[in-house]
């Protein structure tokens, strides 16, 4: 029998393999694709603490500000001292995987999970590998198999409750301003999120996210201000922003968007997702070491990773759901005061990718009229 079988070969499962086995432990990561990091569906932008965690040279671009469109046209840039990687992301899942594999992991590729089950003593996997049936134990599982996680669907029977569907394209397009991302915010062109064009070189990715069912709609209205037929790839997803109100059971736990421990204001889950498996990690080891694998001790998973991110996801969470709700011309009133001098250099002081609470909470510090903006709706 396995100490743990991880199931998803994205940044949270290959480095929960990575931080398992360099503590020892036997660890089979199994990935239903033929290959790591494909199909790509992410932005690839994080802050240089995930490069600091993971061993990679996939950064293709470093971008230090945002030109943020208003719905009626006006433009705010605002920028940042650290820079945030744009990377190219298949590069990166790879490199995730090579140090689980690296450090003792088994990675079984084209190997699907297709049914979980907890026993009092060990865990049953069932899965198929290039089309074959294989039934593996272990003594826990770890669900790191994204936003329509198997795992979370058979232990746990519940999903996140908001799950942003974005649509993007990698476009032959050069941003004339490779060191900015733009930020389109309003109805036409989201639904709820915003959309974004990320300069990657000679590459361009086109998105946006959307609330409600019909992110390509909103996407066509963006896509036109780039030209048409320019668009080389389609890489779309859903992004889960909300978490989880169990992330543990008796022999399992769950890990990046499968929990959906992901920024609600961003939808960016890299960083939270490798933070959620070091914790997780943690727990295991501690839980495996001692022989006493159960509820309680996997509960101190939740515990371990709500410390860390539980109030930053939580906060921002309820500002994602006034920011979802307001309507273009609440927008406009936010642009006046985003607009001046004196809000824009407190956003480029505290601004931080992973923690934006901090930015949120000194503009309304300083400008209380913008709750008056975000709570009364017109
Ligand atoms: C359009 C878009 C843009 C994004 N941009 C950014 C960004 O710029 N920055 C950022 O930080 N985040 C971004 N995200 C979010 C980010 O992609 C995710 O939060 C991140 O991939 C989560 O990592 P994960 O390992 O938890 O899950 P995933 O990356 O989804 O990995 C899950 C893995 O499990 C595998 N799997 C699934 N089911 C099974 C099964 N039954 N058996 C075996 N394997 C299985 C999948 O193939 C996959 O490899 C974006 C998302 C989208 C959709």
């Amino acid at each position: 029998m396995r100490d743990v079988i991880v199931v998803g070969a994205g940044p949270s499962g290959s480095y929960m393999g990575y931080d398992l086995s360099r503590h020892g432990f036997d660890v089979l990561l199994l990935e239903e694709h033929k290959e790591v990091g494909r199909p790509v569906e992410c932005t690839g932008l994080v802050s240089e603490r995930v490069m600091k965690l993971v061993h990679t040279k996939a950064g293709v671009n470093k971008v230090s500000g945002a030109n943020i469109h208003f719905p009626g046209g006006e433009i705010t840039h605002v920028s940042k001292s650290e820079k945030t990687i744009v990377m190219d992301r298949e590069q990166f899942d790879k490199d995730v995987s090579r140090m689980a594999i690296d450090a003792g992991t088994d990675l079984c590729i084209d190997s699907r999970a297709i049914s979980v089950k907890e026993h009092a003593d060990y865990t049953e996997v069932k899965y198929r590998k290039a089309g074959k049936l294989v039934e593996e134990k272990a003594k826990v599982i770890v669900g790191a198999d994204g936003v329509n996680s198997r795992v979370r669907k058979d232990i746990y029977g519940f999903r996140p409750k908001r799950i942003v569907s974005a649509y993007q394209v990698d476009a032959a397009y050069e941003m004339q301003d490779q060191e900015s991302v733009d930020v389109y915010l309003g109805s036409k062109t989201s639904g709820g999120f915003f959309g974004w064009a990320t300069p990657a070189g000679p590459l361009t990715k086109i998105g946006t996210g959307s609330l409600y069912p019909t992110a390509r709609n909103f996407f066509n209205n963006l896509n036109s201000r780039f030209g048409k037929d320019r668009i080389l790839g389609i890489n779309g997803g859903a992004i889960p922003i909300s978490y989880l109100k169990r992330t543990y059971s008796d022999r399992s736990i769950l890990v990046g968007d499968a929990a959906g421990i992901v920024k609600p204001l961003s939808g960016g889950g890299i960083y939270t997702g490798i933070i959620s498996s070091q914790c997780g990690s943690q727990v295991i080891s501690s839980a495996l070491e001692n022989e006493s694998v159960n509820r309680r001790t996997l509960s101190q998973y939740q515990r371990k990773w709500k410390r860390k991110l539980g109030l930053e996801l939580w906060f921002d969470g309820l500002v994602q759901k006034l920011f979802a709700s307001l309507s273009d011309n609440t927008f406009e009133r936010l642009y006046r005061v985003i607009s001046r001098p004196e809000v824009t250099s407190v956003i480029n002081r505290v601004g931080d990718i992973d923690y934006p609470s901090k930015v949120v909470l000194s503009v309304i510090a300083k400008n209380p009229e913008i709750l008056k903006y975000l709570l009364v709706r017109k």
